[in-house]
């Protein structure tokens, strides 16, 4: 792969030098550091050992990501990709905890992780009071990259239509109202060159999972959905189903079944272009989202502190490290090594033309 040109640090952690009077009347210089949120603490190295590694294949993502996005000539998602590529990438480590900036984009493999497990807490406790819940997944035909953006949009008008048929049912006092959590993925299928959307919904009962099937088929109608397509089955691990419908978007690495061709012969497991066809296809929608039921309001703080530049260390990830590295030092901050598959599917294995 090209080496990229690096782009200005946006918003990452930044040093104030801040002219000061010591107590014994001397000016000195001290420099101080303002870190952002709370910090993660670092007393289990395994945690950022992982990190390093989810940052390594974000980075490489992300470059594969730039390269489609340069094909097409499209800037805004160029920058984009470049935020996912810098996040975290400077860190201050203060007193035991680590600070970074989180990009927040759906292409960030460190962002999607944390925004997985944030999902895990908050909604976990409110589904495991559901009775008896299913797990539904709810497709319709492949289409290929010129007809995904208009799959998307008309997935997520029939599933509206499906709610608002039953809520207004409900309010006549027919029936019950659908409520559940749902997030849209899309696969990519290299041998057949097409992508398939999907709902995975999460729902409190049997019944619920029943209607949403029932109602699919009939507005899809047999051109475009298939009885056998559609999947429901009880849920017997709750957090695992969670897991499952939280998956953010897009498997990064395609399944090996859809990785060969007719012939036989092996393709790539990671497809840039065609995932870039689906970041863009899906940007106008919500990923992961509940319907039927609100969850009790959070509050999220925002905070930020000071702390002295001679108190904390700052890193600085590098990527043929695949590790933070102390620009001052050259220590290592985690001691991450990839495995040789992984470098392989890495640098290997993937495609930027297939879409
Ligand atoms: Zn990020």
């Amino acid at each position: 792969m090209e080496k990229k040109t690096p782009q200005p640090l946006r918003g990452a952690i930044y040093t104030l030098a801040q002219s000061g009077t010591l107590k014994n009347g001397s000016i000195a210089d001290s420099a101080e550091r303002i870190v952002f949120g709370a910090g993660s603490e670092f007393g289990d190295n395994k945690v950022w050992r992982n990190r390093a590694k989810r940052k390594t294949i974000s980075q490489k993502l992300n470059l594969g990501l730039i390269q489609a996005a340069e094909k097409k000539g499209e800037p805004e998602r160029i920058r984009g990709y470049w935020n996912a590529y810098y996040c975290q990438n400077r860190v201050v480590s203060h007193d035991g905890r680590i600070y970074g900036k989180y990009c927040k984009s759906r292409t960030c493999t460190l962002c999607c992780s944390i925004r997985k497990a944030e999902i895990i807490n908050r909604y976990l406790p409110v589904l495991q009071k559901w009775e008896a819940p299913f797990f539904v997944t709810l497709t319709a035909k492949a289409v290929r990259a010129e007809g995904l953006a208009r799959r998307f949009f008309v997935f997520k008008k029939v599933f509206r239509r499906i709610c608002e048929k039953h809520k207004k049912r409900n309010q006549r006092g027919n029936g019950q109202k659908l409520m559940g959590i749902k997030s849209l993925e899309c696969n990519f299928n290299p041998s057949k060159q097409s992508y398939n959307p999907h709902f995975h919904v999460l729902v409190p009962n049997e019944w619920v999972a029943d209607v949403l099937i029932k109602d699919w088929l009939k507005l899809w109608t047999r051109n475009f959905a298939l009885p056998t397509a559609q999947h429901k089955r009880p849920v017997q691990d709750l957090e695992r189903d969670l897991v499952e419908v939280i998956k953010y978007g897009s498997k990064v690495f395609t399944e090996p079944d859809t990785n060969k061709t007719a012939k036989g012969k092996s393709l790539p497991n990671i497809h840039t272009a065609a995932l870039h066809n689906i970041v863009t296809a899906m940007e106008p929608y919500r990923i992961f989202e509940r319907f039927g039921f609100n969850l009790p309001k959070e509050e999220k703080e925002r905070t930020f502190k000071v702390v002295p530049e001679g108190q904390s260390k700052e890193w600085v990830f590098n990527l043929p490290d695949h590790d933070w590295k102390n620009p001052k030092t050259e220590e290592r901050l985690t001691g991450y090594t990839p495995t040789a598959r992984l470098l392989w599917l890495l640098e290997e294995n993937m495609d930027t033309d297939l879409e």
